[in-house]
């Protein structure tokens, strides 16, 4: 049987001088490759013609580039946000999503196909776990994103210069992501890690780690080695429930790694590192967001570097609750301020085409 072929997004700039090398190239032209790959996103082989034909034919005969195809794309209604459901090579799919709101582009990157957490709320916690991404199969989804919008410049190169303010017609190159998406990126630690490294590399992508974002459901070895390893992208936990028992009714993993060593890790990781951590509060009318569970959020954040990002519920098909109304959002923001809690309330994006938060699924 062949051997599988390597996806080169999934190696970094140093393995990847090993692969040209090791074919007795130059490293010349490994360095080029990675320009072709990060810096003009090439998607083709054929395309890169500055190689030498002896290793574009060794490429093309052991090496792909990402395997993502694009199954569908749907954009929203207010032309903010962009969905792609991407099929990987073994035909499981994931999604994807590029959004352009508060004056910048973010891609919401999925890390596993699924998820084993069972959020009771969340839409691929619904849909359970199949499979990590690799390393690859994650730099490929943003790759695709920058893609995406290098190609909408390309078009109409004039709408760059002329129109600025229009989500449409705002044609930057990819500077921001969240891990976000579909999975738990703790659950698959070393591929989402390899992953950030080859797209912070200063002469490939060269995202800022501090533009990144890892939200957990709260990995407690996760986050331990995240600040043993000095990691400097964002962090955001989420919390939902204040109390261990509260927060285990929505969050099974709660009973894995329980409030009280969550919260040690924590401020394990904001003392170490001397950073924030953001915490995710999903308010779902009548269950969690009254006024005495914003008072126990206080108490228990009080005196951390924190801050709290409140979503919203977003439907999903699995979980009948509904949103809370802007007043209790407002209110619940009031009290978190009265202890020396910053908070904010995310714009529900993306909602007309299922690419809200906790909306990402695909059926199996
Ligand atoms: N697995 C990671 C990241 C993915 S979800 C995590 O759980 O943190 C990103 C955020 O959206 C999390 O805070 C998650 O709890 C929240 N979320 C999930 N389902 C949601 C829904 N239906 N409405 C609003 N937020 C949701
Ligand atoms: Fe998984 Fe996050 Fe959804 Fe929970 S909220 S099921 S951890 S993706």
């Amino acid at each position: 049987m062949a051997s599988p072929l390597t996806n080169l997004y999934g190696l970094t700039r140093i393995e990847l001088e090993g692969l040209v090398t090791g074919w007795e190239l130059s490293r010349v032209h490994a360095a080029r490759l990675w320009k072709y790959l990060y810096l003009e996103g090439t998607d083709t082989f054929a395309a890169m013609d500055e190689l030498p034909v002896r290793l574009r034919s060794r490429l093309e005969e052991e090496a792909t580039l990402g395997h993502l195809m694009i199954a569908r794309e749907t954009h929203s209604g207010d032309g903010f946000t962009r969905k792609y459901l991407l099929a990987l090579s073994d035909a499981h799919r994931i999604e994807t999503v590029l959004m352009r709101y508060t004056g910048r582009t973010t891609a919401c990157i999925s890390s596993q196909v699924g998820c084993a957490m069972g959020c009771v709320f969340c839409a691929t916690g619904q849909m359970g776990y199949t499979r990590h991404l690799t390393a690859g199969e994650i730099v490929a989804q943003a790759v695709h994103v920058d893609r995406v919008l290098r190609r909408t410049l390309e078009e109409s190169p004039a709408l760059a210069e002329t129109d600025h303010t229009s989500p449409h017609h705002r044609h930057e190159r990819l500077r921001n992501i969240v891990l976000m998406g579909m999975g738990e990126p703790l659950h698959n630690y070393d591929a989402v890690m390899k992953a950030v490294d080859i797209l912070c590399d200063g002469a490939g992508m060269g995202l800022g780690a501090k533009k990144i974002t890892l939200s957990t459901v709260g990995v407690v070895p996760g986050i331990i080695r995240m600040t043993d390893e000095k990691r400097q992208m964002c962090l955001a936990v989420s919390l939902h429930g204040a109390t261990q028992a509260e927060r285990a009714a929505l969050v099974p993993a709660a009973r894995k790694w329980p409030l009280d060593a969550l919260m040690d890790a924590c401020r394990y990781y904001t003392t170490k590192m001397d950073r924030r951590i953001f915490f995710e509060w999903t308010l779902i009318e009548g269950k969690n967001d009254g006024p005495d569970q914003a008072h126990a959020v206080g108490a228990l954040l009080q005196g951390m570097q924190a801050q709290v990002n409140l979503i919203p519920l977003n439907p999903t098909s699995g979980y009948a609750g509904l949103p809370s109304h802007t007043l209790a959002a407002k209110r619940f923001q009031e009290i978190l301020a009265g202890y020396g809690l910053p908070s904010t309330v995310r714009q529900r994006r993306g909602i007309d085409i299922g690419a809200g938060c906790g909306q990402l699924a695909v059926a199996e």
